[in-house]
């Protein structure tokens, strides 16, 4: 007998836990923005795990109804590790801010990226650290005046989707959490992915950090300060639709042109290019501010492979477990 397919609902990936987040937090869109994606992808709750660091974002596994795990600051990649490891069909939902993910988790993440295990990250990034009150995080910009800098930031700020690109990360996205439209289209690219997806989240945080992002993502200003990526389309913006970007050397730079049409020399967004420049100069601009899909490229993910050679090694193994290795005789030695 086969069981009838049951189409989730957006309510079936609600959790019965108070959501407590500050009002007005960016986190709610995106958590709704999640919860409204995941009946789409077809896969059942229990087939599916979110795995969390430590900060306002990390909160996140309490609130989907699914498998979660809260871990400890900046881990999150490395349970995530393991546990897709040995449950390769798990689809795994890794969430993270810019705080526990790129400082006390940094060495963590870039890891998970280059092995290209098969896990969708979210990374919010709010410029701050909300849930220790209001200290400048790796993505706050020099001269951020914070509790912990009293007198402004002197920190080159970290571009986390550069990082991510450097990392070798296979799907690189970004999007924002006034969106939500753009964000499941997102969300679900990433998860059809096969391999590690990077996606940063423009975030706000109306407690510590209010209007990070305003200048790009505002409503009103959105249409000339934000250009939205679109594989095989002109990489155009502006409310007049009579702007957009051209190779200059080895560096993309803003043009404008009267009429309709484009000029050919405006460049054409591919973001399965393999070698990775056109993302990586992409990431370089903050006005117009790119969102979207970076890169997405092809490369075998590290469970996949890890699965392939244990199958070999059982293959090839000519005992029957390790109690016959340890008596075998082979590779020991006496201490004297
Ligand atoms: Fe959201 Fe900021 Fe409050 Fe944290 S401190 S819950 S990021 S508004």
């Amino acid at each position: 007998m086969t069981s009838a397919v049951v189409q989730l609902k957006k309510k079936d990936f609600e959790s019965d836990q108070d959501v407590r987040w500050c009002p007005g937090c960016g986190d709610y869109a995106i958590l709704n923005a999640i919860q409204r994606t995941m009946p789409d992808l077809g896969v059942p709750k229990e087939k599916i795990a979110f795995v969390s660091g430590i900060g306002c974002s990390s909160r996140f596994p309490y609130y989907m109804n699914t498998y979660g795990f809260h871990t400890i600051h900046g881990r999150a990649p490395a349970f995530a590790t393991g546990l897709k490891c040995t449950n390769p069909d798990l689809m795994v939902w890794l969430v993270t801010g810019d705080g526990d993910g790129l400082s006390i988790g940094g060495n963590h993440l870039l890891h998970v990226i280059r092995r290209n295990l098969d896990v969708n990250i979210l990374l919010f990034n709010n410029k701050i650290y909300g849930l220790t009150k209001g200290q400048y995080s790796p993505t706050s910009e020099v001269g951020k005046v914070t509790k912990s800098t009293p007198l402004g930031s002197l920190d080159t700020p970290l571009n986390p989707l550069r990082f991510a690109l450097a990392s070798g990360a296979t799907f690189v996205a970004r999007t924002y959490d006034t969106d939500i439209k753009h964000m499941q289209a997102i969300f679900k690219a990433a998860s059809a992915h096969k391999g590690v997806s990077f996606i940063e989240i423009l975030q706000n945080c109306p407690i510590f950090n209010d209007g990070a992002w305003t200048e790009n993502v505002a409503k009103k200003v959105r249409k000339d300060r934000v250009l939205f990526l679109e594989d095989g389309q002109p990489m155009v913006y502006g409310s007049g639709k009579n702007q957009g970007l051209k190779l200059n050397g080895l560096a993309l730079e803003t043009t404008s042109w009267e009429g309709d049409e484009a000029p050919a020399d405006v460049f054409v967004h591919d973001s399965t290019s393999e070698s990775g420049v056109l993302a990586n100069l992409l990431t370089e601009f903050t006005d117009p501010l790119p969102v979207g899909i970076f890169r997405q490229v092809e490369a075998q993910p590290y469970d996949e492979a890890l699965m392939n050679q244990v199958a070999q090694a059982k293959e090839q193994s000519k005992g029957s477990g390790l109690a016959e290795l340890y008596r075998s005789g082979a590779n020991t030695w006496t201490v004297e």
